[in-house]
């Protein structure tokens, strides 16, 4: 399926590695020219080139920390026109709710919430302009279905998601989508430590302690991110004009309800 985005431009953030990288991948491979960011230049240069490689867009990579006002000036400064902005950064640390303070709170706040609706702000005008435009933020799970040591990610992301609620309906007639993609577990660094960290604390092989988890979900397995990145690219496309204001949840069913 031809998505109709080809020559469009992509700011994807935080994506030398995970779930970001999965999203350029696919876009790339819809012919979506691309400016990347990650902090480490090593790891970013690197998936640059095997975009460039695998796929023959262009490719502009820049090395910062999205979540800094600083970051978001140097990856604006190296972006031209850009028709679609996925938005994508670290999640917040785990901990237990006593101990965050108010600091915590606005670390959170900063990289997860509103660091994107920095971007959307700076972005989306140009896009209104041109009468068309796509935005997908990569929240969490959490947003439907707290994790309790993860509160900060929680709160931040629900921030988040009540201002792309209002949002995305305030854009949608000027040719604008935006929406939020949810991850459940998928494949990635971050759940490859995870699985570490049970083996660890359970006394248990890491091999045990993968099926363990992955028997957890009704598909007997976790995401991965080319399929998170194929999902990202159709709320990017051509054909998604009617869906706004959504809260998609790649979670292999884990959250258990019938709606
Ligand atoms: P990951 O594998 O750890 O990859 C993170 C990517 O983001 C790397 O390229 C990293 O590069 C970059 N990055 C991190 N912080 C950044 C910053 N401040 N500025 C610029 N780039 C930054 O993470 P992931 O698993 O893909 O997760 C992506 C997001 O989805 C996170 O917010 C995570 O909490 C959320 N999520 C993931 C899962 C999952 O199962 N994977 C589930 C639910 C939610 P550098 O380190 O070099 O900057």
């Amino acid at each position: 399926m031809d998505l109709g985005i080809k020559g469009k431009t992509a700011l994807v953030c935080a994506s030398s590695k995970g779930l970001g990288k999965g999203c350029a991948m696919a876009l790339a491979a819809e012919g979506v020219n691309l400016v990347i960011n990650a902090r480490g230049a090593e790891a970013l240069e690197a998936t640059a080139a095997e975009i460039r490689e695998a796929h023959g867009v262009e490719v502009t990579a820049v090395a910062a920390d999205i979540t800094s006002e600083e970051g978001r000036a140097k990856v604006l400064e190296a972006c031209g026109q850009i028709d679609i902005l996925v938005n994508n950064a670290g999640g917040p640390p785990p901990g237990f709710w006593p101990d965050w303070q108010r600091e915590d709170f606005l670390k959170a706040l900063d990289a997860n919430m509103l660091t994107p609706i920095a971007l959307i702000t700076a972005l989306v005008p140009g896009m209104i302009e041109r009468g068309w435009g796509r935005v997908v933020n990569i929240t969490s799970s959490s947003v439907k279905s707290p994790i309790g040591q993860l509160g900060l990610s929680n709160s931040a992301r629900a921030g988040l998601t009540g201002y792309v609620a209002g949002t995305s309906r305030q854009v949608a007639a000027k040719g604008v989508v935006m929406n939020n993609l949810l991850p459940g577990l998928h494949e990635t660094d971050r759940a490859a430590s995870l699985v570490k960290a049970t083996s660890d604390r359970e006394g248990i092989t890491v091999e045990e302690a993968r099926a363990r988890r992955n028997a957890a979900n009704p598909t007997g397995r976790i995401g991965t991110a080319e399929e998170f990145g194929a999902t990202c690219a159709f709320l990017c496309s051509q054909y998604v004009g009617y869906m706004v204001g959504q809260n998609v949840l790649l979670d292999g069913g884990a959250f258990n309800s019938t709606m």
